[in-house]
């Protein structure tokens, strides 16, 4: 593999041609600038941290597939890689995104966990760029929990590669500054609206719209939370996450005596509003 290949410069740059020009065009807030604050961290994200991530995947690919050998009877993966390739996608899909669910609903409910998922949650202008955010250990148990199972089950090589094109499209999508809901496809798709209520920094959207694909996922488990039409008012959490790359990544590692949404205090303590009604 190229240095260039690993680092995916020239995936990102095809990115940055759709999706600036579709920020342009469907701008939900179009006094947000394309070069925004914190935009050349998650340049760095993308480029280093994306690197480091496919190294992991394919190390996991390797040992499931190794592993699947023998453990799974090879009528099970022949069955499996011998569907057509779009059954095989809309499988994945599927598999992983309730992986997907289980690890981010964990990441959320863990004071632990959510200490590194904090990080993505910091963003406070989102667009196509801040999908990128995210701590290492953050990103390698969702993609272990999410993608075990798909390289256990012997899916064909090209169905994966396909899954893995939708999965960043539409990561980007969710995350892009555009105002696009999907209409009644909304309890079923991911739409960006359904992310960006997952970003609200606003006590009735907190530890909602969990999956990265299906919103019927989030419909059936009861976490579903998109209000009409309506946008979140601001994006973030409350607890301060350094806005460096370095900061970012070791903090989920130092210790802190304010408390965030997720670590405990948060949860007890009364809103403003609670206390003026007693
Ligand atoms: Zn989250
Ligand atoms: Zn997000």
């Amino acid at each position: 593999m190229e240095l260039m290949d690993l680092l995916g410069l020239q995936a990102l740059l095809i990115c940055a041609l759709i999706f600036v020009p579709l920020e342009h065009i469907l701008a939900l807030r179009p006094q947000q600038k394309t070069f925004r604050k914190g935009l050349g961290t998650d340049v760095i994200y993308a480029l280093v941290n994306g690197a480091f991530l496919k190294i992991c995947i394919f190390l996991m690919a390797a040992s499931a597939m190794y592993a699947s050998a023998s453990l799974v009877p090879a009528r099970v993966t022949m069955a499996v890689s011998g569907q057509a390739t779009w059954l095989q996608v809309t499988e994945i899909i599927i598999l992983a995104d309730l992986g997907v669910y289980a690890s981010h609903r964990a990441f959320h409910a863990i004071p632990a966990l959510w200490r590194f998922h904090a990080i993505h949650h910091g963003i406070e202008e989102l667009d196509w760029m801040a999908a990128f955010r995210a701590h290492p250990v953050d990103q390698i148990i969702t993609k272990a929990v999410s993608l075990l199972p798909v390289f256990f089950l012997g899916f064909s090589l090209e169905s994966i590669a396909a899954y893995f094109i939708i999965a960043t499209g539409h990561a980007l999508l969710l995350h892009a500054n555009v105002r696009m809901n999907f209409g009644p496809l909304k309890w079923v798709i991911a739409s960006p609206q359904f992310h960006h209520w997952h970003h609200a920094d606003q006590r009735d959207a907190y530890d909602k719209n969990f999956a990265s694909h299906l919103a019927i996922i989030d419909a059936l488990f009861g976490t579903f939370h998109v209000p009409g039409s309506r946008m979140p008012e601001k994006y973030g959490v409350d607890e301060s996450i350094p806005t460096d790359y370095v900061g970012q990544h070791g903090y989920p590692f130092v210790r802190r005596t304010q408390q965030g949404r997720n670590t405990g205090d948060a949860a007890i303590k009364p809103t403003p509003e609670e206390v003026a009604r007693g």
